[in-house]
């Protein structure tokens, strides 16, 4: 067996503005343990291709069960990250601070231009919208991605992440995919935020 990747419970217990606890509820306890089970499924299965019990001359990139592995994993594996790192930063009042707040308006001129970019990256999106600590550029960027293993760049570090799915909103606001995104702003962790800025930042390539 390979080691157990334990899901991590939701960081806050207070109801959100606008994200119903239903929502949150089924997006935490479905969905998202959902990709930890299936993670550790895939671990498990892939152990056999490590430890050279299993047999690796049939890898191929058209069809082979090392490759269906392969892909279920980085679809998997960053369907828990990415979640963590949404839940990570919901829960609180929203009101920004801290080293991130000044970092971004020396970014973007303004916090408001900062949001207006980013909510716009959410609508542009079709799964995930990041702010990231680009290690390579040593800077704050914002990346998007259509699913959990397309889209992403290696060596950014999340910061805020907003998940775009439509599980993540159509029960509380239907096809009003701006009206989650603007109650997401409100609902931020801007401390949760900071803790994992600061030590982002300090990585640089
Ligand atoms: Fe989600």
């Amino acid at each position: 067996m390979a080691k157990l990747y334990e899901g991590k419970p939701l960081p806050f217990k207070e109801s959100l503005i606008g994200i119903s606890d239903k929502t949150m509820a089924l997006h935490h306890d479905i969905l998202y343990m959902g990709y930890v089970k299936k993670k550790n499924e895939i671990a498990d299965a892939l152990e056999g291709f490590e430890k050279g019990e299993k047999d690796l001359a049939g890898a191929n990139q058209t069809y082979s069960e090392l490759r269906a592995l392969k892909d279920g994993e980085t679809f998997a594996t960053n369907g828990v990250y990415l979640h963590e790192y949404y839940f990570n930063v919901l829960g609180s009042d929203g009101k920004a601070s801290g080293a991130l707040l000044d970092a971004l308006i020396e970014k973007f001129g303004s916090l408001e231009n900062f949001a207006a970019y980013f909510k716009a990256c959410g609508m542009a999106a079709r799964g995930w919208a990041v702010l990231a600590w680009d290690t390579h550029e040593a800077a704050l960027k914002v990346y998007t991605g259509d699913a959990h293993n397309q889209g992403g760049v290696w060596g950014a570090i999340p910061v805020i992440t907003l998940d775009v799915y439509e599980h993540a909103y159509f029960i509380d606001y239907g096809s009003d995919r701006k009206a989650y995104i603007e109650d997401y702003m409100k609902n931020l962790n801007w401390v949760a935020a900071n803790v994992v800025f600061e030590a982002a930042r300090l990585v640089k390539r």
